[in-house]
């Protein structure tokens, strides 16, 4: 039994309980998504399941109950469907080596919108990371719940950067998360945008309508000043399936129009998830990793988006973080000028 199973079957069993069980039963599974070692193994060598974060000798005696008597899969919901885990994606890139010189990450954020650290730390963590640059993609002014920049404080924002820019460990790219209304408008002066290295453009509202929104994403897709289009289906794991669309349509007209489609990394999102990352391949669309990590720790959900790529059979040639930033510079150039 696999931890992907293991998830499921103590995310079932917590919604069986209601008191102090149901949050160590939750906590432990949304944990498992991020064990990168299979628990069979960890059996396999006689060691003990407390290792594990989020742990504890209860859950370890039922977890081991569980691998000597494995119980039937229930029905699993809509909101826990087509999520991977790092053991999941450690495995994928064990047997894909090509997949690991990726150089860089493609969303993330700081205290300039919704994030925990300053751009100062992010940076270092970015460079401890082995990266050559990255993006760092703050919210813009629509998303107020988040703190987004408006172009003035965006412009503050670039100084800084250029300012962290001189140490050299790494490269940031003057980048952004826009938020973009339900018609597929951007909330920032296409001016500004022109000078941004990178331009982040997706949804964060009207995210639990159960009809078809493929006129939403098509709408959105057609707005030039967009590179990447982040978190496509905009789910979020346990709480809310993202939106449906006809995503064939969806992804060839991203294709058509240059956009890029995000793998975002977050374990609770891991959007697009691989099945629909292999509908996407076939477009022969180009891909964005990003972890969006809102903190350091977080950076480190970078294997469960290229675990995904791998899995999907994306080629790396087709995924921008797998280019040099003059690649990616040279990508974006050609980019606009087409859909200018
Ligand atoms: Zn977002």
């Amino acid at each position: 039994m696999r931890n992907a199973e293991l998830t499921e079957l103590l995310a079932q069993e917590a919604d069986r309980h209601e008191d102090h069980r149901a949050r160590a039963l939750k906590r432990a599974s949304h944990s498992a998504l991020l064990w990168p070692i299979e628990v069979e193994d960890l059996v396999a060598r006689s060691e003990s399941l407390t290792v594990l974060p989020s742990v504890g000798p209860w859950v370890a005696r039922l977890i081991e109950r569980w691998l000597a008597d494995p119980p039937p899969l229930g029905e699993v919901p809509a909101t826990r469907r087509g999520f991977i885990t790092m053991a999941d994606a450690v495995r994928a890139l064990e047997a894909a080596p090509e997949y690991r010189s990726v150089r860089a990450d493609l969303q993330v954020h700081t205290t300039w919108s919704d994030g925990a650290e300053p751009l100062e730390s992010m940076t270092e963590a970015l460079a401890g990371r082995g990266y050559a640059y990255s993006a760092i993609t703050d919210h813009s002014q629509g998303l107020k719940i988040a703190g987004g920049m408006d172009e003035e404080t965006l412009a503050r924002q670039w100084d800084e950067i250029d300012e962290v820019n001189q140490g050299g460990a790494l490269r940031i790219l003057k980048s952004l998360e826009m938020n973009l209304s339900p018609e597929g408008e951007g909330d920032m002066d296409p001016a500004v945008l022109a000078k941004l290295d990178l331009v982040l453009g997706t949804f964060h509202s009207a995210l639990r309508k159960t009809e078809d929104q493929t006129d939403r994403y098509l709408a959105a897709i057609a707005n030039p000043t967009i590179d990447v289009f982040a978190h496509p289906v905009c789910r979020m794991y346990n709480r809310r399936s993202g939106l449906r669309a006809d995503w064939p349509r969806v992804f060839a007209a991203a294709a058509e129009a240059g956009i890029a489609l995000e793998i975002d990394c977050t374990v609770a999102r891991q959007d697009l998830p691989v099945e629909l990352l292999r509908i996407a391949r076939d477009t022969g669309v180009w891909f964005s990793i990003g972890t969006d990590a809102h903190a350091i720790g977080e950076l480190d959900f970078m294997p469960l988006g290229i675990g995904a790529a791998a899995m999907a059979g994306i080629s790396t040639e087709r995924i921008l973080n797998f280019q040099s930033a003059e690649v990616l510079a040279d990508w974006t150039a050609r980019r606009r000028a087409r859909s200018g």
